[in-house]
Parts: structure tokens; C-alpha cells; sequence
């Protein structure tokens, strides 16, 4: 297991309480700090660090390791040397939706996509708490992901990713679940703009939400009370665009304008 909110945050620790008691974990291996919005990165310029947590607030006899390192870096460091014989990586339960585009910028489903290029069939979870919401429903989200879990394929050959997100709503009020697209979700008025104490000009992340509701798409089943359940590839080719550029054979273009490039 691993998450991008941090080794001690109640999302990851509702959910290590739910695998451990079906006797399905076997480890955790998860960043010291906040690190949402890493995406996929690695740490490349200096060595990874990964220390057991003292006092750990977690199932015992259960290892936990809090590590210096990016989500992405945590599962390789996981899944690759220190546990092996892991066969599935689970990433969450993120305080926040990774829904539409949002999974380019998740280190939570990112982490979830490393699973995958290490051969583990991997779940990213999120619960979709809005702006403001401080109640957080992290076993109802708990809950769903280990009804996932049951149906996920342990095929380390073809191995699945799922992203799941599950409205912040108790069980009862879940509508159900729903197998989904990845929608559009953009951002506006991204930044706020304002003044540190020292009277320098800063930039503060933030936007508003603008999402595309589309037939099909997570952002539409999550609006109305589902839990989102879409199947992910790490294959971004744009298929269509692939074809009809064939048909307009743009690679004998491509050549002919690059010839007349080096001619210059
Ligand atoms: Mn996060």
C-alpha cells in the first residue's frame, strides 16, 4: 500500500485497517509528507531513504515505512526490492477526487500506474471530499474498495489498474456503483495572487472546477452519488489522430519537410 497524502493520514490508515483484517496486507510503504500532485515523478538526485515509523498507528505485525521519496518511488522501492512477493498494489484512500484529468496530476493513481509497469494489478482509491467538507468517509470509501478488491484479477501478466473515487456519503446513502469513462475535468482561475509578509509577489494553486459531464464519464457518476470504477491505460496514443495521419501519409511529408530542413 502506498499514498500520496502521507503515511499518517486517516485515509491510507482507515484502509490499511480494512486489508489487514482480510489478512491482505503485507506492507506499507508510503511518503513522510503531503505529496499530492507529484504525478509520476521519481526522485533522481539523491538516494531514497525508508524508515519503519515508531508508534505507527496501524494494525500490528504489519510493517510500515515512511519514506522521503515521491509516491511513485515508493512503490518501486515496495513492490521492486523490499516486498517482492506483493501481488497488487493499493494506493488511497487520497482526501480528494482524482477525477477527468485530475489523474495526469494524482500522485495517488500515478503510484497506482507504477503497480502497473512493475506487473501488479493495481487500485488507486479516493474519497471525493469538496472544498470545506470536514466530515470524511473514509470507510464508506474502505468499504467500496474492498468490494473491488474481491473482483480485481491477481494476473500479473495483463495486469488491471482501477481508479476508483467514491462520493463522501455514508454506505446507505451510495447509490451504487458504476463502471466508467475518464472524463473532462478543467480548472479556472487557477491562480490566486497575492502578497508574501515580506511584500513579495506570490502564486497560490487552486481553481475552480469546471467539469464535463458526459454520458459514461466519472465526474457524471460520482455527481450523482455512484462510486466510479474506470479502468485505466498507460497506452496515451490518440489512435484516430494515428490513423488518419497514416492515411495522409504525414510520414513521407514528415521525411520531405525534414530533407528540406538539413538542405538549408
Ligand atoms: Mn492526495
Amino acid at each position: 500500500m502506498t499514498n500520496d497524502d502521507g503515511v499518517l493520514s486517516p485515509g491510507i490508515r482507515t484502509l490499511a485497517a480494512a486489508l489487514a483484517a482480510r489478512g491482505w496486507l503485507e506492507a506499507v510503504v508510503a511518503p513522510d509528507r503531503e505529496r499530492s500532485g507529484m504525478g509520476h515523478a521519481i526522485t533522481v538526485d539523491r538516494p531514497l531513504r525508508a524508515k519503519p515509523l515508531a508508534d505507527a498507528p496501524y494494525p500490528q505485525d504489519i510493517p510500515v515505512l515512511a519514506c522521503d521519496g515521491t509516491p511513485t518511488d515508493c512503490v518501486s522501492l515496495g513492490a521492486d526490492l523490499l516486498y517482492p512477493a506483493a501481488d497488487c498494489v493499493v494506493s488511497g484512500i487520497n482526501q480528494g477526487p482524482n477525477l477527468g484529468d485530475d489523474v495526469t496530476y494524482s500522485g495517488t493513481v500515478c503510484a497506482a500506474m507504477e503497480g502497473v509497469l512493475l506487473d501488479r494489478p493495481s487500485v488507486a482509491v479516493s474519497l471525493c471530499l469538496e472544498d470545506g467538507e470536514t466530515i470524511r468517509h473514509n470507510e464508506t470509501a474502505a468499504r467500496a474498495a474492498l468490494a473491488v478488491l474481491e473482483l480485481l484479477p491477481l494476473d500479473r501478466k495483463k495486469p488491471a489498474l482501477w481508479n476508483v473515487n467514491v462520493p463522501n456519503l455514508p454506505p446507505e446513502k451510495l447509490k451504487g456503483f458504476r463502471v466508467t469513462r475518464m472524463g473532462e475535468r478543467r480548472y479556472t482561475d487557477k491562480f490566486t495572487a497575492t502578497r508574501d509578509p515580506r511584500g513579495n509577489d506570490c502564486y497560490w494553486i487552486s481553481g475552480k472546477i469546471r467539469d464535463c459531464m458526459g454520458e459514461g464519464a466519472d465526474v457524471t457518476a460520482v455527481a450523482a452519488g455512484y462510486v466510479a470504477v474506470t479502468p485505466i491505460t498507460l497506452d496515451m496514443t490518440d489512435y484516430s489522430c494515428l490513423n488518419a495521419m497514416r492515411e495522409e501519409t504525414a510520414q513521407e511529408r514528415f521525411e520531405k519537410a525534414f530533407l528540406q530542413e538539413i538542405e538549408k
